[in-house]
């Protein structure tokens, strides 16, 4: 079933607003909260097509929805959750993408609105030197995306058992001679932590190193899951389980560079350390749905994808602009010729 959030007001059609932590009406400017729209709507009645899964076999990966709004089909690839109406604009929610098992547990809404998003694109593309000026006409900063990403937050308990010959070397001088005294000592350690909403996004189209690069969220901010943060953005339900073989070797890789650290951290003062036995062991304690909100502007330049993207939460910019040759090359040259213009003078001065 699709949701779209009506204002009480006018009728038009609400969006999560950032900075207002709440759905502000673009047209009548009354405010509605997030628990408000849980309480009213009753999602019985709206229409949904197809509503017994055929309309996979109709539509391949997608499906289709009729939109509230303006009675359009809506066609929807199989993972997104939430998105808007391509003819009339209207926010759409995927309701059964969002429950049960899919339901998220957490969400931290976004801040950073679409205005502010795009103010930062514009300064960022302007601090590319090199970014051809075509490009920068051409980059269409309309299609500056909010989307919700699907991450798996999880907690894991690590210990590890380890044993160490460890050396001290001294030295001494005697007469003439000088003595190097090497001391061995055996070091057991055992190192026992916990490791809290350790991140790693559930999303396939979303590459990993720019979700990584994105952190660090603040989860002082998660609130529990409603419906209506998602309208006006979109949306993803996740495209792995949290024990997805990837997902989880992603994430252990990093826990177990964490117990590593942690366990190096507890033999000090020594010259060399050599470890005889290091056994870790990870236990996964759970694993929670949460969404993170990003801005993302996709484009491509030369037959190359870029992207560009902002932490929604915080601010913090990911992203890689495209060179133009000829403004290297042409900058070059000017260095170039400066210097040999500055040789030229300085024999004149002194011929
Ligand atoms: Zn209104
Ligand atoms: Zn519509």
């Amino acid at each position: 079933m699709v949701q779209t959030y009506k204002c009480p007001g006018c009728g038009a059609s609400l969006q999560f607003t950032p900075g207002a932590g709440e759905l502000v009406c673009e047209y009548c400017g009354t405010h509605v909260s997030v628990e408000q729209l849980e309480q009213d709507q009753a999602p019985a009645d709206y229409k949904v097509e197809n509503q017994v899964d055929h309309s996979k076999e109709a539509h391949g990966d997608m499906n289709s929805y009729v939109c509230k709004n303006c009675g359009a089909h809506l066609i929807v690839e199989k993972h997104t959750s939430a998105t808007t109406c391509a003819y009339c604009g209207s926010p759409a929610v995927i309701e059964e993408r969002l429950e049960g098992v899919l339901k998220p547990a957490g969400v931290i809404p976004f801040k950073i609105n679409k205005e502010q998003a795009k103010e930062m694109f514009r300064k960022w593309i302007c601090t590319g030197f090199f970014t051809p000026s075509v490009f920068k006409k051409q980059a269409s900063i309309e299609q500056i995306k909010g989307i919700y990403v699907p991450f798996w937050l999880y907690d894991y308990e690590a210990e590890a058992d380890a044993a160490a010959d460890c050396t001290r070397v001294s030295t001494e001088r005697r007469g003439d001679y000088r003595y190097t005294h090497t001391d061995h000592y055996h070091v057991e350690r055992r190192v026992r932590s916990q490791y809290e909403k350790i991140p790693a996004d559930a999303s396939e189209k979303m590459p990993d190193d720019v979700m990584d690069r994105m952190e660090p969220y603040n989860y002082g901010e998660i609130v529990d899951f409603s419906m209506p943060y998602l309208s006006g953005y979109e949306s993803e339900k996740y495209n792995y389980e949290s024990n997805d073989v990837s997902m989880v070797k992603r994430i252990e890789d990093r826990v177990n560079s964490y117990i590593y650290r942690d366990l190096q951290s507890t033999v000090n003062g020594y010259t060399g350390v050599t470890y005889l036995r290091k056994d870790i062991s990870l236990r996964r304690k759970q694993a929670k749905y949460t969404l993170f909100p990003v801005w993302i502007l996709t484009y491509r330049y030369l037959n190359q994808n870029f992207m560009f993207a902002i932490n929604g939460q915080t601010g913090k910019q990911v992203g890689k602009l495209p060179n133009s040759k000829g403004k290297i090359w042409g900058s070059i040259a000017g260095i170039t010729f400066g210097i040999c213009f500055a040789l030229l003078m300085l024999g004149g001065l002194l011929g």
